[in-house]
């Protein structure tokens, strides 16, 4: 009877350290699978096939609403700005795991690297993750593992912890070298940081889940373009900042957004997100879009607006735009 082989379930970044873990738990010759998780704040999809560089099968898992959810309240709360990363990490575990059980595989997998980013891969962060995943010793992190407690799979003997390494700390000497052994020299970069790590974005994030705390993927879509406004507690205004921003707002106007538009001179297109819009918050769009646009100052324009099958029209005097950078959120 052949004996099954022992499977690990690995979450991969893109980056050079998730590759690592791969290739060292290869060297023993286990199963192995990867994750790769998408959200509308990070892609960690790499450019080129990572089952071409690792030869083993890959799973790409959006995780857009159950990240959404999470972002509202977790449980070991933000980083310097957005960023969860505690529990975003735990939530990548818990979907891993998942996975893991459907598989029927053994254990879970990352390239974590301790003391390599301060908040999240601390020892103690590592043991909270684990436990908030529902995975407490579960989780190998072969590139760390000598300077961590034995996990279920090494003392199970699943692993062999001998053959695990001892990296620690934000250099990279060693991760080179072993990258160098494992003749990973064109290995795929992760493509872009996480929004939520940056501090402009953060700031528009938090007004957005104020202004509609059900914001979904298309929300956070129109908040990676153009300029954004706060028109009032619970309407949202974005303008776009060029032809590719207009054409992207038409596109993820939803039945109960304004889109506007100035009549009579070239300008932005504007998107006022939200159903509960009055009359003076249309108003306030209106000059807005037309101090962003090309009529003279103090000229008076002609704004057209439109919401699914309704249409109207206003006068909208261009206004300073100093006199409207308050209402300005980035
Ligand atoms: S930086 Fe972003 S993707 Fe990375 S753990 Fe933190 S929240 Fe998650």
């Amino acid at each position: 009877m052949t004996q099954k082989k022992i499977k690990g379930i690995g979450i991969l970044s893109g980056g050079l350290d998730s590759l690592l873990a791969v290739k060292v738990l290869q060297d023993q010759g286990l199963d192995l699978m990867g994750i790769v998780y998408t959200t509308p704040f990070f892609d960690l999809r790499p450019g080129r096939s990572l089952e071409e560089v690792l030869e083993i099968p890959i799973r790409i898992i959006d995780l857009t609403e159950k990240h959404l959810q999470m972002l509202r309240n977790p449980v070991y709360g933000f980083g310097q700005h957005m960023n969860p990363c505690i529990d975003c990490h735990a939530l990548m575990l818990r979907e891993a795991g998942r996975i893991m059980e459907a598989e029927g595989a053994d254990f879970l997998f990352t390239g974590e690297v301790l003391g390599q980013r301060p908040m999240s891969q601390r020892r103690d962060s590592l043991k909270s993750v684990e436990k908030l995943a529902g995975y407490p010793g579960g989780v190998v992190r072969p590139l760390s593992a000598k300077l961590l407690d034995p996990t279920i799979p090494e003392a199970q003997g699943w692993i062999d912890r001998s053959r695990l390494l001892d990296i620690s700390g934000r250099g990279r000497k060693r991760q080179m070298a072993l990258a160098e052994h494992y003749g990973l020299r064109d290995y795929p970069q992760p493509g872009g940081g996480c929004l939520l790590t940056r501090e402009g974005f953060a700031r528009k994030l938090r007004l957005l889940l104020d202004c509609f705390p059900e914001a979904g993927s298309r929300e956070v879509e129109i908040l990676k373009c153009g300029r954004h406004f706060r028109v009032s507690s619970s309407t949202f205004l974005t303008l776009g900042r060029d032809q590719g921003d207009n054409e992207k707002l038409e596109t993820l106007a939803g039945p109960t957004d304004i889109l506007l538009r100035a009549a009579d001179h070239p300008g932005p297109t504007g998107l006022l997100l939200g159903p509960h819009w009055s009359r003076e918050d249309l108003e306030l769009a209106a000059r807005i879009l037309v101090a962003y646009g090309d009529s003279p100052p103090g000229a008076v324009s002609q704004v057209v607006w439109s919401r699914g099958g309704e249409r109207g029209r206003l006068a909208a005097l261009h206004s300073d735009r100093d006199a409207l950078r308050e209402l300005m959120i980035g």
